[in-house]
């Protein structure tokens, strides 16, 4: 670990300032700290923002929820309100990392993960999301658990936060606050695909800190959860895994919201299945063809042309189960 001054801010504007002097963002230190040791990030500056008033988590008009950037994993998982209006945010996070780390990690901070890619953690490895323009080893290399969608010439790594999936699947948006004021982006647009920029992951500004992030007010009722699939049960990222929520009165789908983990550069949405659902009624079959479109536009590498087959399955169950046709 190299050298770094350590700065401990409770006011908000001070963390902006601090973070457009440089000064990188700490709170649950789960990721950070051990890139640091690591020293795939050598920040000059840390400043900890565990102190700002970030924990709370409130009901928005018409059902939706406002999860402050520094809640809890663990907390966020456990709160009544998640648990019965959003059941696929609890599930996600419940298959996220190990107890312990939920217990210390924050929404913010879990959004803002970065890659769990080996090349990307080994300092001896060509990388350009660690150092832009040297290459990237995985192209060539060992890329079983890499990106099917989304990857371009630069960078394959996937994204590999459960939590972002439900979120991309909700379409949830994300508060931030920075030097310029308030504002409000898109989930789908906070996170940001390789193109030649791997290095660049999220749209923020300098200086700007994530404050919350919002579940939309959706259609009630609505039935949803999360499918994890992985090579071991417990404290482990996903190969793929599946975000669903459906909305269905009548015993017709008339809302559905999709979205996959362990395929994309990013969460990936997954448009062409809800597509398919809308306006019909469950069924088995139903389920099997809208998931035949879950890896459209697939690009597999080497390694990793399992994500295909895989994927269409993991959504196909997952809609059995969400559906209610199981
Ligand atoms: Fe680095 Fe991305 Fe290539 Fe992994 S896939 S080695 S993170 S550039």
């Amino acid at each position: 670990m190299e050298p770094f001054s350590y700065t401990k801010v409770s006011d908000i504007r001070a963390a902006i300032a601090a973070g457009q002097r440089g000064g990188r963002f700490i709170a649950g230190g789960t990721t950070l700290v051990d890139l640091m040791r690591e020293t795939v990030e050598r920040p000059d500056s840390l400043v900890d923002i565990g102190p700002l008033p970030l924990t709370g988590t409130t009901a928005t008009p018409g059902g939706g929820l406002r999860i402050g950037a520094l809640v809890r994993m663990a907390d966020a998982a456990a709160d009544p309100r998640v648990r019965s209006a959003f059941p696929v945010v609890s599930e996600a996070l419940e298959l996220s990392a190990s107890a312990q780390l939920r217990t210390m990690a924050t929404i913010g901070g879990n959004i803002m993960q970065r890659t769990r890619c080996s090349y990307f953690r080994d300092v001896t490895a060509n990388c350009n999301k660690r150092e832009p323009g040297s290459g990237c080893a995985a192209l060539e290399g060992y890329n079983r658990g890499h990106a099917i969608l989304g990857g371009s010439d630069a960078c394959v790594a996937t994204h590999p936060s459960d939590l972002a999936v439900a979120f991309a699947a909700l379409e949830a948006s994300v508060h931030l606050e920075g030097p310029g004021g308030t504002r409000t982006v898109p989930f789908a647009g906070f996170l940001l695909r390789p193109g030649s920029t791997p290095d660049r992951e999220q749209a923020l500004r300098p200086g700007e800190l994530i404050t919350a992030v919002e579940l939309p007010a959706l259609p009630r009722p609505l039935r949803s959860g999360y499918l994890k699939v992985r090579d071991r049960q417990s404290y482990e990222f996903a190969l793929t895994s599946a975000a669903i929520a459906l909305h269905i009165q009548g015993g017709v789908i008339r809302a559905a919201k999709v979205a996959a983990g362990g395929v994309g550069t990013v969460p990936w949405k997954l448009p062409a299945v809800e597509q398919h659902l809308l306006g019909k009624r469950p069924s088995e079959s139903l389920w099997a063809e809208a998931a035949q479109r879950a890896a459209d536009g697939a690009r597999p590498l080497r390694h990793n042309g399992f994500k295909v087959a895989l994927l269409e399955r993991t959504v196909e169950r997952q809609l059995r189960v969400v559906g209610g046709t199981r």
